[in-house]
């Protein structure tokens, strides 16, 4: 039996020489899940005593850290915009600069829904979170929704090409009671032929340049390749979004889709050729870095 702090203290040197980016961080986590509590009560007791099967469970996820494994994969979830979401190799782990493209998302159907008399019958607005993944954007923003209390008035579809993404997608609508107003549906960005065209495109593709793949710390070799290769130069899976914008947005419907930080000049450049009648602005994410590219009509 140890207690807290010194498994704590031997963790963090085990996990900073593994090459851990984070080692306090990652140590608290996983001790914290080990025990079946929160990493405040760890921060807030280093005397307590650890039991020798919490012990060994912490010794199981450091191994597994160690070995290079995410944290979100070990404990199986990751928080986003204040919500929990099952997280597996299935799909890529939420990341918290993406809730800046849902923060915005959010702010334009409060707008949408606001700007405009909605007598009864007033068709939804129609929110596609393309290449949903795991179903983050998606699931967090009915959730938000729904507090505001319009969770009614829209509806929202994931899409992805990948079966097993959309089955992590569809747990964390059921874990976050939103499966009746979430659907999601298997498809390579969008519908072959878009029937209604959306008020709101929503999308964080790939879009890490193929040859930065082998830099991105080790934990990101255990997410799906296919949800952060962007091909060349990491905007391939953009650009094919973008060109079919035209045909999946309403006249005055929004595009917002997630970008790296140093991908602004290119993907201004890239709706300029494709889409020469349209604007494309970039909004900064909460870190201050260039973050989301927001494109509609002129
Ligand atoms: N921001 C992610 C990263 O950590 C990339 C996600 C994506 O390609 N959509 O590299």
């Amino acid at each position: 039996m140890g207690n807290v702090q010194e498994l704590i203290r031997t963790a963090i040197e085990r996990l900073r020489a593994a090459g851990s980016e984070s080692p306090r961080l990652d140590a608290e986590l996983l001790l914290a899940h080990a025990i079946g509590t929160d990493r405040t009560v760890i921060v807030a007791h280093p005397e307590a005593t650890v039991s020798d099967g919490a012990a060994a469970r912490f010794e199981e996820g450091l191994a597994r850290r160690a070995a290079g494994e995410p944290v979100a994969y070990i404990r199986g979830f990751k928080e986003f915009y204040g919500l929990a979401f099952a997280a597996d190799k299935r799909a890529l782990i939420p990341r918290p600069e993406t809730e800046r493209l849902v923060e915005l998302a959010e702010a334009a159907v409060v707008r949408r829904l606001a700007g405009a008399p909605r007598p009864h019958g007033t068709p939804p607005v129609r929110i596609a979170d393309v290449g949903t993944g795991g179903g983050t954007i998606a699931v967090s923003l009915a959730v938000a929704l729904r507090r505001r209390g319009i969770g009614d008035d829209v509806e929202i579809i994931g899409i992805d090409d990948d079966p097993e993404a959309l089955a992590l997608a569809r747990e964390n609508a059921v874990g976050h009671a939103v499966a009746d107003r979430v659907r999601f549906i298997e498809a390579d960005l969008l519908p072959p032929v878009v029937a209604t065209p959306y008020d709101l495109v929503l999308a964080n593709l790939p879009y890490v340049p193929s040859d930065a793949i082998p830099g991105l710390p080790v934990a990101a070799s255990f997410e799906p390749r296919a949800a952060l290769d962007g091909g060349p130069d990491g905007l391939a899976v953009i650009a094919r979004l973008v060109t079919r914008l035209p045909e999946a947005l309403v006249p005055d419907g929004l595009a917002l889709l997630e970008i790296g930080s140093d991908q602004s000049e290119a993907v201004v450049g890239l709706v300029r050729r494709e889409l020469p009648d349209w604007t494309c602005e970039v909004e900064l994410d909460l870190a201050g870095q260039p973050r989301v590219a927001r494109i509609v009509r002129a």
